[in-house]
């Protein structure tokens, strides 16, 4: 504007996707073969994530949140039945027991992974527990071993939210290697996106079979199996289900993020290990770090104020006021009130974090400038200045 002095300031975004030329192109290519729905490219899509992330099939979904719906569905969960989750996740964690008509029962989460563990779990434990939602925060995995042997000793099923977690890895594998059923995100927040989009995971293929029908209204046959027939082909509706289906358009671009997948993942633990060396040197911060069983992505890097001087809103002030767009720490379900009607235990671990965390920018446009500035205005913060 003319006569106005705009303030040149930096700007530093929390989070941005890497969408190329590739994308619109494939996009481009999807629209242009007359196929926008369900099609050839969505079967590709689920054949390639499922080989990537160690799985034997792979159904996309709407979104990560539709897929823990059907994964709920799937294992015939619904009103009477318990199912434990950490409140220390975004909600549609929580919302997926409550679209089954099951009561969610909140568990704690440990300090460092900000995960469920065994011990979390079996403390909010009854007999009508008959499944668990466990979640890879933030991309940093759980202890899937651990887990899943105590679910099985349980007889309940553990259903797992890797909404976060593509291209994390735990004892070697990556993280829904090994999984009885893995929901995944392709939102923008998370590594690879396809603008809305899910995936669910699982090894058995009777599983698939039944996800399949559940998200395409409870067809028999598919919408592609119906047209790439010679015959006509007469569907029956075997049950109540959902369209819960991924566009074509949608699982091309999915085809392209997917080849960028590893780079992504190295490039952010680059950055990351670079903000827990710089940070090392402030009193008072605690930055998220790899457990000693896996690797994080670092879908989201986040840092716990600790005897940090100044508190977490106002270091989100001083940062937003030098062009940091950080964000709060990972929501808590028990405390908004959608859930004000559930009685949790005591969550004494999700409400420090919760409340003393803050999530700092990590996106591929990153510098080390970047990082640099950001990491200066934590300092001067520490030290009183600023
Ligand atoms: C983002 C996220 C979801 C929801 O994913 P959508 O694809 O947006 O539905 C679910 N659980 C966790 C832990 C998430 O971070």
């Amino acid at each position: 504007m003319a006569g106005v002095q705009v303030n040149q300031q930096r700007k530093i975004p929390v989070m941005i996707p890497l969408l190329g030329e590739e994308e619109a192109q494939a996009a481009a290519d999807a629209v242009r073969s007359g196929w926008v729905a369900q099609g050839p490219r969505v079967a590709k899509f689920e054949e390639e994530f499922a080989a990537i992330v160690g799985a034997g099939h792979g159904v996309a979904v709407s979104s990560c949140t539709t897929g823990l719906h059907l994964a709920l569905v799937l294992h015939g969960i619904g009103p009477g039945d318990e199912v434990i989750i950490p409140s220390f996740s975004f909600i549609a964690t929580a919302n997926a027991v409550r679209y089954v008509g099951a009561t969610p029962i909140f568990a704690d989460v440990d300090i460092a992974t900000g995960n469920v563990t065994v011990e979390t779990l079996d403390a909010v434990r009854t007999d009508r527990t008959r499944a668990v939602i466990a979640v890879h925060q933030g991309g940093v995995p759980f202890d899937t071993a651990a887990l899943r042997k105590a679910a099985a000793g349980w007889g309940v099923v553990l259903v797992e939210d890797a909404a976060c977690a593509a291209g994390s890895t735990a004892y070697g594998q990556p993280a829904g290697t090994g999984a009885a059923v893995a929901a995944w995100s392709f939102h923008p927040r998370k590594l690879i996106t396809t603008g809305e989009g899910g995936m669910v995971t699982v090894d058995d293929a009777d599983a698939a079979v039944r996800l399949k029908r559940l998200r395409e209204h409870g067809m028999n046959v598919s919408a592609a199996d119906r047209h790439a027939s010679k015959q006509p082909v007469l569907e029956a509706y075997l049950e109540t289900a959902y369209n819960y289906r991924m566009t074509d358009i949608q699982a091309a671009v999915g085809l392209v993020q997917l080849t960028r997948l590893a780079g992504l993942v190295a490039q952010r633990r680059q950055f990351a290990a670079r903000y827990q060396e710089l940070l090392a040197g402030i009193d008072g911060l605690i930055p998220v770090r790899d457990p000693a069983y896996g690797q994080t992505n670092y879908q989201s890097f986040w840092v716990l104020l600790d005897g940090f001087p100044v508190d977490r809103d106002e270091v989100l002030s001083a940062l937003a006021a030098k062009g940091v767009s950080a964000r709060r720490g990972i929501m808590a379900s028990h405390l908004e009130p959608a859930y004000a009607d559930v009685t949790p235990p005591p969550l004494p671990v999700t409400e420090r974090l919760t409340r003393n965390s803050l999530i700092l920018p990590l996106h591929h446009q990153l510098t080390e400038d970047d990082q640099d500035h950001i990491v200066g205005v934590l300092r001067d913060l520490a030290g009183g200045k600023a």
